[in-house]
């Protein structure tokens, strides 16, 4: 007979046969619905993570839950050596709601990044006509791309790259939200792209200064660069718009999505492009197994469907601002800065009595409010975009006598 589990047996089990890549909050779930999340032992919270934004339809969404099993009980897994069904209705759909000629679909969020790299190399040395393997691609400071070889080669957090060298070379590092340094770099003939997250989100949720989007936008064009935006974790309606690029009215020319396009269900990315990009790379040149499978087909389209049906653009855009307002209203010094777009915010702490971010955090899932500290004393606050306004302002009480209690 199967061993009942409590938390502190599944905590252990983690412990002992998992890898120790990740430090969890010591709380242990088995339920969702909506924007709550149930323990083991039946406790409730309000889910402020969001699997990282990944869940931005809520848990168990039942349109898209439905479109997975409907299409799980028919075909799920074809490779791309054949055709199928779902496939080319699904690329339709996502290309035409995004504005693209194509889509090349993916998985996680680090292969479609990784796509996006070889598009622009493609692009660079086919289109471009820079010299062999000598493109360029300018990225910036403090990004969060993933987890692979080549994209810890291009970040600046030593805890993501020290120790996992040699680096893959082709990469130039600004400073974020910088005009100048991005003016510079473009200078170099050999620069094919500017890969850029239009809000950085593991960075602690930094926002760039209006306009920066659409000035890089339109100097990378001066210069034949491609503009490549990771809207991994600000896109799909999280950040108050279904891409967080278009608050300024810029349109990437290569597009990068992962997380909520799957509704929090089963890896689903996509890179998006018009032809003169997305057709230099050929059959055999890229690829990926589960890539486009049908099951995800169907799942990308029900996602997406759900963010236009129940209006999360404007739902995100509005209980933010609420947000906000709220947490620079909690009278405590900890409370040092707050900042964010969207249902995608961050509460800067300042420790206190030795009391810092993650103390903050037990505090919050003790008392029923789940969210995880990012670079030690940043909280991000990513609710489902589901979440009502009621439940928001319950949630908001928990959170402001969470950090008042260690005054
Ligand atoms: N790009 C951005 C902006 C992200 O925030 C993340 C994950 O947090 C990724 C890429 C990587 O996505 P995945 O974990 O699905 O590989």
């Amino acid at each position: 007979m199967a061993e009942i589990l409590t938390s502190k047996t599944a905590m252990e089990l983690e412990d002992k046969y998992g890898a120790h890549n990740y430090h969890p909050l010591p709380v242990v779930l088995s339920k969702g619905k909506g924007a709550k999340v149930w323990d083991i032992e039946g406790k409730e919270y309000f889910d402020f993570l969001s699997a990282y934004s990944a869940v931005n339809q809520g848990h168990c969404h039942p349109k898209i839950i439905g479109a997975m099993i409907d299409q799980a009980q028919t075909l799920t897994l074809t490779s791309r050596a054949f055709y199928s069904d779902a496939l080319g209705v699904y690329e339709k759909y996502i290309a035409e709601f995004f504005g693209y000629d194509k889509v090349l679909p993916m998985n996680t969020g680090a292969e479609a990044d990784e796509t996006a790299l070889k598009l622009c190399r493609r692009w660079a040395y086919d289109v471009k006509g820079i010299e062999t393997n000598m493109a360029k691609i300018v990225v910036c400071a403090d990004n969060f791309h993933g987890r692979t070889i080549s994209i810890i080669s291009m970040s600046t957090d030593p805890e993501s790259r020290v120790g996992f060298g040699p680096y893959t070379p082709g990469f130039v590092v600004i400073p974020y939200n910088d005009l100048d340094a991005l003016k510079d770099a473009l200078l170099d003939p050999n620069v094919a792209g500017f890969l850029v997250e239009p809000i950085q989100g593991e960075a602690g949720v930094v926002v760039p200064d209006e306009g920066y989007l659409k000035t890089a936008y339109n100097m990378c064009h001066e210069k034949n660069v491609l503009f490549i935006a990771d809207e991994v974790q600000t896109g799909i309606a999280r950040t108050g718009k279904m891409l967080a690029c278009d608050h300024e009215g810029v349109h990437p020319d290569i597009l990068i999505l992962g997380k909520a396009l799957s509704g929090g269900t089963y890896p689903v990315s996509a890179v998006l492009a018009d032809d003169e990009i997305m057709l230099t790379i050929k059959p055999g040149q890229h690829g990926s197994t589960f890539g486009g499978n049908p099951v995800a087909a169907r799942i990308a389209t029900a996602a997406l469907q759900v963010i236009v049906d129940e209006n999360l653009e404007e739902k995100a855009e509005t209980l933010g601002k609420l947000f906000r307002a709220e947490m620079k209203n909690i009278k405590s010094d900890m409370v040092e800065l707050v900042r964010g777009k969207g249902l995608l915010n961050a509460v800067v702490i300042k420790p206190k009595n030795g009391k810092t971010a993650m103390d903050v955090c037990i505090k919050m899932a003790e008392n029923g409010v789940l969210a995880k500290p990012t670079h030690d004393h940043i909280i991000r606050f990513a609710p489902p975009l589901v979440i009502t306004e009621k439940e928001l302002m319950i949630a908001i009480g928990i959170i402001r006598d969470s950090i008042l209690s260690f005054e």
